[in-house]
């Protein structure tokens, strides 16, 4: 049974996508069976695992979601597209914004995507789901479907408005519509250890989120091979493999394995 953890934080930029991407291949590293959904009609995760153009992807999130609504048989492979570095995807394009609108209608709205993670839960060790920069109905999918959210939160950037909105709509999901969501932590990422003491940072963030909120205690360095790992659709792992950057989502890694 999987363990289905969203990566949520509806400030655009934070790095959801890159912890997506490398801590679900650390996740298949350690031998575990990983599925990564692409929730953002960007598809930043999609291109970023070697899919430069995903609108050109004809079965993706969307079809899926779309067919769960419509109550249409989803062949047991459909959407699933396969990373070299051992990790299933779910691929997302702009057809996900298209289904915004459609799940304006849709009865249980909110229930859709869980209906299919539920689906494939016996399948996968870990699904991990990349959300959108926003907090509309596709995100609340997300929430509804997952059992644990990571957090990212730009080390330079202390975001105190737009975190207590994500920590307001958790709360709301959490009451209504999915009882055992809790949040794994915050994860502090893009740390520049020239200009931020990241002791500081989480210090800061504890004060201002008090202590029901965890923060990881991994934090992940600002490091240009982060980015030119995802532009050579490869984790960091394999493109920077000695890198401080790698350790540290190799650090993450153990850390939500608990190890
Ligand atoms: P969006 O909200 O648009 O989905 P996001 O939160 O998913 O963004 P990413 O796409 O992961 O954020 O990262 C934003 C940019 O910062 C990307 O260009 C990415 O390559 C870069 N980046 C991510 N992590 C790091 C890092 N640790 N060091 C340096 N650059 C990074
Ligand atoms: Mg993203």
């Amino acid at each position: 049974m999987a363990l289905v953890i969203a990566v949520a934080n509806q400030k655009g930029g934070v790095g959801k996508t890159t912890v997506a991407a490398n801590l679900g291949i650390g996740l298949a590293r350690e031998g575990k069976r990983v599925c990564l959904i692409d929730a953002d009609p960007q598809g930043n995760l999609t291109a970023s695992l070697g899919h430069p153009d995903p609108d050109s992807i004809p079965d993706t999130l969307a079809t899926i979601m779309m067919r769960v609504i419509n109550e249409e048989a989803l062949p047991a492979d459909i959407g699933l597209l396969h990373h070299e570095e051992g990790v299933t995807l779910i691929p997302a394009n702009m057809e996900l914004s298209g289904l915004e609108v459609s799940l304006g209608n849709a009865m249980s709205r909110e229930m859709i995507l869980k209906e299919y993670v539920d689906s494939i839960r016996d399948s996968f060790d870990y699904i991990l789901i990349d959300c959108m920069p926003s907090l509309g109905v596709v995100t609340i999918n997300t929430l509804v479907a997952a059992d644990e959210i990571i957090i990212p939160v730009q080390a330079a950037y202390l975001p105190v408005v737009g975190l207590q909105m994500l920590i307001k709509t958790i709360s709301v999901v959490k009451k209504r519509l999915n009882k055992s969501l809790t949040v794994r932590g915050i994860l502090i990422t893009m740390v520049d250890y020239r200009t931020n003491l990241a002791k500081d940072i989480t210090t800061m963030i504890r004060v201002a989120y008090g202590s029901s909120i965890g923060v990881m205690e991994t934090y992940i360095p600002f490091s240009v091979k982060v980015a030119e790992a995802s532009a050579e659709g490869v984790s960091i792992y394999r493109y920077a493999p000695k890198s401080k950057a790698a350790q540290s989502y190799s650090n993450l890694t153990k850390e939500v394995l608990c190890l």
